[in-house]
């Protein structure tokens, strides 16, 4: 028999309402459709018993970007919230007219993750949604880690945009140990950059490929958020070595084809290129070498174009660069919260 669920919809995230030691399901209502009706983004706060940091998980900011939704799921799972200090609140879908489109984009074809933290009079629909985003939820937490994956026609690794440079951010950027970490300093406009900004400490963690649920990059995930829990001293357990073998870079970009045709990109994920390197070939529509595309410099492998059918000035392959060899750090300590 299927099981029917009822679940409540409410107009704020407020923790302190809610009962410790549960986990609670119930959504929130940020703006209205043109029926009338609310966006309502799903919610799953887990509530610990004692007193702790609230850390925000955020998926599907980009609707097609899926793999975070499966980490939350996962994650979800894992924790009891008998044994949890502080609290955890879920979002496996903030941006829910982009996820029902199954795109990147919210209904008006805005980019979210580009207009944080929107505009309370609107605009274009996108920035109310943005706005009450914001205020209603994201202003809660002490600290988020935004999942995403690859675009359309695209494959990533598992890999992390963060400040190095900003010592919160380097430890949750370590504490995740994926397959590559960037630097970035604050994009404008992403969530990151928002909360950052606010004095929420917030990494991006890009895993893999959107419209899909590819479980051992998701097992990888949900791996860094344990250990960053532990080190947020949200669950028991020791914290692991931070950045084992990940490759740190501090600047990454895309290399593009000149020509039109169909492409090929020859490198793996991950792989390690070398300046001269013939990384992709475009060939016309009668199987002519038209372009071969040489890298510019050395570096590594954070994703690549998949899709053949090709503009000239497509994205080919995204390369990061300048390895730095990340200093074996002391884990900073961390202070219990009052
Ligand atoms: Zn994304």
């Amino acid at each position: 028999m299927e099981k029917v669920l009822t679940v409540k919809t409410k107009e704020e995230l407020k923790i302190s309402s809610l009962k410790r030691g549960e986990i609670h399901r119930f959504q929130i209502h940020i703006s209205d459709n043109a029926l009338g009706v609310p966006w309502r983004v799903p919610l799953v706060v887990v509530r610990g018993i004692e007193k702790g940091p609230v850390l925000g998980i955020t998926a599907a900011v980009h609707g097609d970007e899926l793999n975070g939704i499966s980490t939350i799921f996962k994650l979800i799972e894992e924790i009891d919230p008998k044994k949890l200090k502080g609290s955890l609140v879920l979002v496996p879908i903030v941006n829910v007219p982009g996820y029902l489109l199954n795109q990147r984009y919210f209904s008006d074809n805005v980019d979210l993750n580009r207009i944080m933290p929107g505009k309370k009079e609107g605009g274009p629909p996108s920035n109310i949604f943005a706005n009450f985003f914001i205020n209603k939820i994201v202003k809660k937490f002490d600290y988020l880690l935004d999942m995403h994956t690859a675009s359309h026609g695209r494959v990533n690794s598992l890999y992390l945009r963060a400040d190095l440079e900003v010592e919160e951010t380097r430890t949750l950027a370590y504490l995740q140990n994926p397959h590559i970490i960037v630097q970035k300093s604050d994009e404008q406009g992403t969530l990151r950059s928002w909360a950052n900004e606010n004095g929420i400490p917030c990494i991006t963690v890009e895993i893999g490929n959107p419209n899909a649920f590819q479980k051992n990059l998701v097992d990888e995930t949900l791996d860094g958020v344990l250990n960053t829990m532990k080190y947020l001293k949200m669950i028991k357990g020791k914290v692991r070595d931070m950045v084992t073998d990940a490759f740190v870079c501090d600047h990454s970009y895309w290399i593009h084809s000149k020509r039109g045709g169909i492409v090929e990109v020859f490198p793996k994920l991950s792989d390690e290129i070398t300046e001269g390197q013939v990384i992709a070939k475009v060939y016309d529509v009668f199987g002519q070498v038209k372009e071969e595309v040489i890298a510019d410099k050395s570096g590594v492998v954070i994703g690549k174009n998949v899709r053949p059918n090709c503009d000239g000035g497509t994205r080919i392959l995204h390369l990061g660069v300048n390895l730095i060899e990340p200093e074996p750090e002391e884990i900073p300590g961390h202070e219990d919260f009052e």
